[in-house]
């Protein structure tokens, strides 16, 4: 049996463009793939909704991750019934889709959310907090595809006081019109209860705007959230509040469904933040896509076989793709990658 290629692809600031969405320039290579009949998974922090559209503008009709592994959906009859018995993966039926899921359901994560922002006295603003239109504004998508990245399902995207997005969505909740909402809470409450609490904090009150304090604050978030089983990850805009799930956990369970489909496969993952590590830590060729403006990835410099493009988002997408293909029809080596086995999935 011949060896496949699967592909993995981040999204934003990856496979598209960090400020405009564009996948123009990687057009090309998708056309090639495509003819190929190389499955091109999108693995995200987006949402279902989003993953969606793009996929179809993509002209891709393969499995998706999304929500940072939060869920996994897959074209039903992608896979054959049995494939998903013999790798010990429950999946549920879903529309048109097989869904996996890993993740802490949206509500639980807000909630949780919640009591960090009261209990720790940091300013911090989630997709929850937020309108379309405010979301739109901090990220740069059309307020239609602002409505998807607001249906979350199991991951908190946000921010924290001390960066620009923070400084932003703070003034366009305060120009929000006073109003009470059904349960008599002043909206921008959470903003107002926080910011309280923030001025008493010594802590808080003197991490604006500070590389070292951002971190520290981030750290105390992640403490706060792991004592309740969850964790925190950057991608290259928000901070995201998730269950115990990551991209590369569900990397593995498609590895092993595309395994026991077509025998031998390599795989090949590319992203560009933090939040991809897992993922490019479960494949084979790992590629890391060149920041916009040539900020840090945060990605460990000592990454096993990590390849690093020189552009960045779809025009180093497409740069690492053709090389790798190139290099591989040369000569695929015998390249396997132990997945670890261990942490649960719930279909
Ligand atoms: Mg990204």
């Amino acid at each position: 049996m011949p060896v496949r290629f699967v592909i993995f692809s981040d999204l934003d600031a990856t496979l598209l463009d960090h400020k405009t969405y564009s996948f123009k320039p990687a057009v090309p290579v998708l056309k090639k793939l495509q003819k190929m009949n190389l499955p091109v998974v999108l693995c995200t922090s987006k949402t279902r909704a989003e993953t969606e559209a793009i996929a179809r503008d993509l002209g891709l009709n393969h499995p998706f991750i999304v929500e940072n592994g939060g869920a996994i959906f897959i074209p039903e009859g992608y896979f054959a019934g049995h494939l998903f018995r013999k790798a010990g993966i429950s999946a549920l039926k879903k529309g048109k889709y097989r869904l996996i899921q890993l993740g802490t359901p949206y509500r639980r994560l807000r909630e949780i959310f919640k009591k960090i922002r009261e209990t720790a006295g940091i300013r911090m603003l989630g997709f929850g907090d937020l309108k379309p239109e405010e979301i739109a504004a901090v990220t740069g998508l059309k307020k239609s595809e602002a409505e998807r990245a607001a249906r979350r399902e199991y991951d908190e995207p946000f921010v924290v006081e001390g960066s620009q997005e923070f400084e932003l969505l703070e003034k366009k909740i305060k120009s929000r019109r006073t109003r009470i909402d059904k349960k008599g809470i002043f909206l921008p409450a959470a903003l107002k209860d926080s910011q309280t609490r923030a001025s008493r904090s010594s802590d808080a009150a003197e991490s604006r705007s500070t590389g070292p304090s951002q971190n520290r604050i981030l750290a105390r978030i992640k403490h706060m959230a792991g004592r309740y089983r969850l964790r925190v990850t950057a991608g290259g805009r928000f901070y995201h509040l998730t269950g115990n799930n990551d991209k590369g956990k569900a990397v593995c369970l498609l590895k092993k469904l595309y395994r026991l489909e077509s025998g031998k496969i390599i795989t090949i993952g590319l992203g560009d933040s933090i939040n991809d590590l897992p993922m490019l830590r479960a494949v084979d060729l790992p590629v890391l896509v060149a920041r916009p403006e040539g900020q840090s990835s945060g990605i460990p410099r000592g990454t096993k076989n990590l390849l690093r493009t020189t552009r960045p988002g779809p025009e180093g997408w497409a740069q690492a793709v053709s090389f790798l293909l190139g290099l591989l029809n040369s000569g695929p080596g015998k390249r396997k990658k132990p997945c670890p086995e261990k942490g649960g999935y719930h279909g």
